[in-house]
Formats: C-alpha cells, sequence, structure tokens
C-alpha cells in the first residue's frame, strides 16, 4: 500500500494532544529518552518513522503502517489479526506490540529504546485513520476523488487534506498550526463537548501489557467506520473522479477524522 504524507500534520496534532495528556513521569522518561526537554518532545518525532520507511535502512518498517483488512466493505467490515497481519512483513498491530515492548525493555541500550517511542508514537496515530485498517483499492490510495478543486486519492485526503481544511490550511507550518489545534481539542476534551465520552470511554479495553488486544481494538473501531461512513468505497474506477466536497459522506468523515485524533492521543493516556 502506498501511503503518501506531505506534512505529517495529523501525526504532530496527535503528538501535541498526547503531550498536554501524558503523567508528568511519562513526560519525564520520555524527555530523557528523546533527549528533548521542550514541550515538542513528542511532536517533534512524530513523523520521524514515515521519514525513514523508503530508505535503504528503513525498508523493513514500510509494512508497519497500516493492517490490510480483507473485509468487504460496506457490508462486512472487520480486522482480523491471524488473517490480516502479514507474516512476513508485519502490520501495525503487530509493530506497536513489538516496539511497545521494547520501549519498556529496561535491558535495552537507551538508543533503542529511544527509536521504539519514535516508532509507537508515529502508529498509534496510523492505526486511527481508517484507511490504514482496510485494504479495498490499497487504503484507498487507488480512489480519485476531487477535494477543493485537486484531484487526488481518497487515502491523501484523509490522511492530510480534511485535518488541513479543518484548521484552515496550514501555509507549510504544520508545527504551530499543529499546536494549535491539538490545544482546541485537548480544551474540548478536558471540559468541552468531549469531556463526557472521554472520560467514560476513551481508556476502555486499554491495557499497556496487552499491546496485541489493545492495537486491535483500535484498529477494528477505525475500521468499523469505513463501513458506517464508507459508501464512496463503491466508487472505485479510476477514470471516474468523484467531487468529494459534494458527496454526502463528506461530514461524517470530516468529524470522524477529528474524533480519530482525539481517540489516538486518547491512547497514548494508556501509559501513565
Ligand atoms: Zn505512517
Amino acid at each position: 500500500m502506498l501511503i503518501r504524507w506531505t506534512t505529517g500534520f495529523g501525526h504532530i496534532t496527535v503528538a501535541y494532544i498526547a503531550s498536554n495528556f501524558v503523567s508528568d513521569s511519562t513526560t519525564s522518561y520520555l524527555q530523557t529518552l528523546l533527549r528533548n526537554d521542550t514541550g515538542d518532545y513528542l511532536a517533534g518525532v512524530a513523523t520521524w518513522a514515515d521519514s525513514i520507511r523508503y530508505t535503504k535502512w528503513g525498508r523493513f518498517t514500510s509494512g508497519f503502517h497500516f493492517i490490510d483488512a480483507h473485509d468487504n466493505p460496506p457490508t462486512y467490515c472487520g480486522v482480523d489479526y491471524d488473517r490480516d497481519c502479514k507474516k512476513e512483513a508485519g502490520c501495525v498491530v503487530s509493530a506497536l506490540q513489538n516496539y511497545t515492548s521494547q520501549l519498556l525493555d529496561t535491558e535495552l541500550p537507551l538508543w533503542r529504546r529511544a527509536q521504539a517511542a519514535k516508532f509507537v508514537i508515529h502508529f498509534v496515530g496510523d492505526i486511527h485513520q481508517p484507511l490504514h485498517t482496510e485494504d479495498v483499492a490499497r487504503g484507498g490510495n487507488g480512489i480519485h476523488v476531487t477535494f477543493e478543486g485537486k484531484e487526488l486519492n481518497l487515502h491523501h485526503v484523509w490522511d492530510t487534506s480534511i485535518a488541513e481544511k479543518l484548521v484552515g490550511g496550514i501555509r507549510r507550518k504544520p508545527y504551530p498550526f499543529a499546536k494549535k489545534w491539538a490545544d482546541e481539542l485537548t480544551e474540548e476534551i478536558k471540559s468541552g463537548k468531549y469531556a463526557a465520552e472521554s472520560k467514560s470511554g476513551w481508556l476502555r479495553g486499554t491495557n499497556i501489557t496487552d499491546p496485541i488486544a489493545t492495537a486491535l481494538g483500535w484498529a477494528v473501531e477505525g475500521n468499523a467506520l469505513v463501513c458506517t461512513t464508507g459508501k464512496f468505497l463503491k466508487a472505485r474506477k479510476p477514470s471516474r473522479a468523484r467531487s468529494w466536497e459534494r458527496t454526502t459522506t463528506k461530514r461524517p468523515l470530516l468529524s470522524s477524522r477529528s474524533r480519530l485524533q482525539r481517540l489516538a492521543s486518547g491512547w497514548l493516556l494508556g501509559w501513565t
């Protein structure tokens, strides 16, 4: 599956939200490990895993950013670890399990744990993007749409374009715009419109000692959105670009996008 990230704006936002919630001990552990005692210690490494995936060294990680669920949206959705996680290449669920255990393994040298932290911070963002947990049309990369007058693929639109549009554009400065958006969402999570749902449910099923079950739970939840808001997946013919802006699925997708970013950051609460 080809995944294109232009700015990593979603990843950076998720990391900023997370850094607003993790406990003091988690903050100091990660700041020490990542050698960064500023507020950017998570955001600053959130896109690293995308930057190395196409290098010779990092090629082995290219299958770690997603899990290709072989379901059949919109009639049947679901992620099955044994069916969908590739034995050789791995998947985002197995990668989270592997790097979470490395991150917490005090026998490993610091540089290895730091590297594991960078992978975990990134893959938690990836797993909460529903098209990273769906195989159809290579996770939507093969679905051509029109967004803001541009011909793009659906995966890119969901990864990047919707988020950037929601904040009114990022003008090539993803970090300050992500920080501002993250702070706004943090207020909504703490005392605004998401407060009730976040307190009652966001940590349910999160168990740091069982990363496979925890990560699979997130994958299933994101993948289910492809079924409920994913009628667009029927339109797979590249020759017929659809107008994304006019499709009736626009509204649910916009809200799903920011909801999932909140969920992704919510995961990091599990470290506390
Ligand atoms: Zn990725």
